[in-house]
């Protein structure tokens, strides 16, 4: 038996993986980072549009700080987040770009003087003051009330994680590449690392480690069309499932982005309408501000893509031999900004669709892009139930998004929850806590079921094949569990994926090598692909109301009364072909901000019992307060500080809001 041993064993080399590592390497812990391909090739290098954090640089950010950022967040998760996780998160969001910036991501910087922008269709002309001169500058996002996302033209996910993989080589952590986590090795509620898979070799290393961290991305793939590169499987949190301990949360939180180009499903930013770029119909017509008049093309991608969905309904698609789709035009940003801001736009089009967006309209509709379940974590970023285990970035469910994550605070997140969920490792690898003393009779117990398994796989004789089995959950996963949802299709949806998860025990391989063996691998990964796929239809299912991305027709209605709270998913027995479901309450009466209306989408909701008396609690506070500076008003309603690593506790120093350095 192969055996590593190390400190920090890290599952993900994505841009969540790679902060981490950085992190506790820099408090002195030994670290190794795993990936499917080489790290800067992992997924989060696609991110295009940008990262949000409340610099309040450019003119059309002015007035933003992280109190904005919190409201926009909280309401764009349609109050399904934890609010303490995204005051911390607000909080970080400045110290993390400006880190990234120093590092050497090349974000664009505010040009002071005139310039000319599109905001609603129109030309309008923005001028930037000579003291932002030479600063981070933004674009403006959908669901948020300033421009607040910060880019770096639209390669913003590729110029972040090549400077983090640099960081990582200059750090002197190694990052092994082509290695797959199978199992994770736990006993008596500890996890102790992983047993791991070599793509080319199919060789089995153990590795044990005092702490273990899935930041393995999210499971686009379980979808028949997705913007998720082909390596987002959901893998990682299927082998905290199999643990049948680890919880996952919110897994019937899917997002549909609005804008993938038809029919191949990439995306086309948000920067796109971002920038001022609009949707139109079959008769041209611009029909957004048609449904949503104060948001237009920018509410948020829930409610964005359910227009769209209800509006092709409605005839008024674009009929395609691949189905009906929408325009999405950014024409009228000219060639120059399009050539410049919108490049890998440009680039899509072209070798995808044979169009240039500088002139040409792009076929778009609304297409799986992002998970906001995950593995159920505390604000450390360990999870909830298994000792030594934690997660960050779209693999967990830290639980930064509610119901619907807002486009700019993904990236934003993975860095964030890097730097603080590894402040948090570091302590617990430093403390008396963590100190393992594990046989090696229960690595090899973990590392020869895994080989078993491997084994038995190669050896069946069964006569079902994976790569059927996959195509047809992608499409229940797409037609019964996708942006509007029926309790008819999710029964459906369930029995079927049930009954896929069955004949998956029974596969059979054309080809036996036990190396490079993509059909081997299409094996393997496929029941804990059909688990996580239950988690999501079973979660959907049972969850009888509407929130942000969850959109029930046959309940249409936000039910804060019954069902504001979070849904918790776990495997308990190998055998099971469903997960067993539980609920974790979301605590009214300590928010920040009691729930209420988005601001966009649909208006009515039923109140928790709870919510009037903390709205007037709040209120009181506030009157109480009034005049008091925001940070002491923000403190008496909900403390967050405390929750923080102590070096990311310092004020946000911006033009409009200089503050006295502490230390
Ligand atoms: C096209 C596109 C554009 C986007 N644009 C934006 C944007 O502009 N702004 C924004 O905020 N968000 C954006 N997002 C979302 C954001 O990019 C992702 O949510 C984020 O980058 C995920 O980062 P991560 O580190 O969690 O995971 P990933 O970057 O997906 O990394 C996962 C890592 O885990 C490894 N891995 C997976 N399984 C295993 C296993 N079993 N064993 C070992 N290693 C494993 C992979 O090799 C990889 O290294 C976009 C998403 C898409 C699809």
């Amino acid at each position: 038996m192969k055996l590593v041993y190390t400190d920090v064993l890290v599952i993900g080399g994505g841009l969540a993986g790679l902060r981490t590592a950085i992190g506790v390497k820099r408090r002195g812990l030994d670290t190794v980072v795993l990936s499917l391909v080489p790290a800067k090739r992992s997924h989060s290098a696609a991110a295009q549009g940008g990262m949000q954090a409340s610099l309040a640089n450019s003119a059309m950010g002015r007035g933003d700080n992280e109190d904005v950022h919190f409201e926009d967040t909280v309401k764009g998760s349609d109050w399904g987040c934890d609010q303490q996780v995204a005051r911390m998160f607000v909080h970080t969001a400045p110290k993390a770009v400006r880190e990234l910036a120093g590092w050497g991501v090349p974000w664009n910087r505010v040009r002071s003087g005139d310039r000319e922008a599109v905001v609603n269709a129109e030309k309008i002309t923005i001028t930037e003051s000579p003291e932002a001169h030479g600063l981070i500058t933004a674009r403006d996002f959908g669901g948020t009330k300033k421009w607040r996302t910060c880019y770096t033209s639209d390669g913003t996910g590729h110029a972040m994680l090549f400077t983090l993989g640099d960081q990582s080589i200059a750090h002197g952590i190694p990052v092994m590449e082509r290695k797959e986590a199978l199992a994770l090795i736990h006993e008596g509620g500890r996890c102790y690392g992983a047993v791991v898979r070599d793509l080319v070799t199919g060789e089995l290393t153990s590795f044990v480690a005092k702490a273990t961290v899935i930041a393995t991305g999210g499971y686009g793939r379980i979808y028949k069309v997705s913007t998720n590169g082909i390596i987002c499987e959901g893998t990682g949190m299927g082998i905290a499932l199999e643990t049948g301990i680890a919880e996952l949360g919110n897994m019937e939180a899917v997002q549909f982005h609005p804008t993938a180009i038809v029919p191949a499903g990439i995306l086309t930013t948000e920067g796109c309408r971002g920038d001022g770029g609009v949707l139109r119909d079959v008769d041209g017509h611009r029909f957004m501000p048609d449904y949503e008049p104060e948001k237009k093309e920018l509410a948020s991608r829930d409610v964005v893509s359910r227009r769209m969905t209800e509006h092709m309904r409605k005839g008024k698609g674009v009929k395609s031999p691949y189905g009906d789709h929408l325009w999405l035009d950014i024409s009228l940003l000219g060639r120059e900004h399009v050539e410049k801001n919108l490049r890998e736009v440009k680039d899509i089009c072209h070798y995808f669709l044979g169009i240039d967006p500088a002139v040409d309209w792009i076929p778009v509709r609304p297409t799986q892009h992002y998970s906001m379940g995950g593995i159920r974590t505390r604000h450390t970023g360990e999870s909830t139930a298994l000792k030594g285990l934690f997660a960050c970035g779209e693999s967990a469910c830290w639980d930064l998004h509610g119901f619907n994550r807002l486009g700019g605070n993904s990236v934003a997140e993975t860095i964030v929850a890097g730097m603080i969920v590894s402040e948090f490792i570091a302590d617990f690898c430093q403390s008396g806590e963590s100190e393992i003393s594990i046989p090696t009779a229960l690595v090899r117990e973990f590392h020869a079921r895994e080989q078993a398994r491997l084994d038995e796989i190669l050896t069946s004789k069964g006569k079902e094949r994976a790569s059927d089995i996959r195509r047809r959950m992608e499409e229940i996963m797409i037609n019964k569990v996708g942006i509007f949802r029926t309790g008819t299709e999710l029964d459906e949806a369930v029995d079927e994926l049930q009954d896929l998860l069955v004949r998956s025990r029974s596969l059979g391989l054309e080809s036996r090598v036990r190396g490079a063996n993509p059909e081997l691998v299409g094996a393997y990964r496929l029941q804990k692909m059909l688990k996580v796929a239950l988690c999501v239809a079973v979660g959907a299912r049972q969850r009888t109301e509407s929130r942000g991305a969850h959109s029930r027709e046959d309940h249409p209605q936000r039910d804060d009364a019954n069902w504001l709270k979070r849904t918790l998913t776990t495997w308990k027995d190998e055998g099971d072909t469903l997960p067993a479901v539980d609920y974790e309450p979301i605590d009214v009466a300590s928010m920040e901000l009691p729930p209420g209306f988005r601001g966009y989408g649909q208006a009515d909701h039923r109140n928790h019992p709870d919510t009037e008396a903390r709205l007037s609690e709040v209120t009181a506070i506030r009157e109480q307060l009034s005049g008091a500076d925001r940070f002491a008003i923000q403190n008496r309603l909900m403390p967050f500080d405390h929750q923080l690593p102590e070096r990311y506790r310092e004020k946000n120093e911006c033009l409009e809001e200089p503050v006295e350095k502490t230390r």
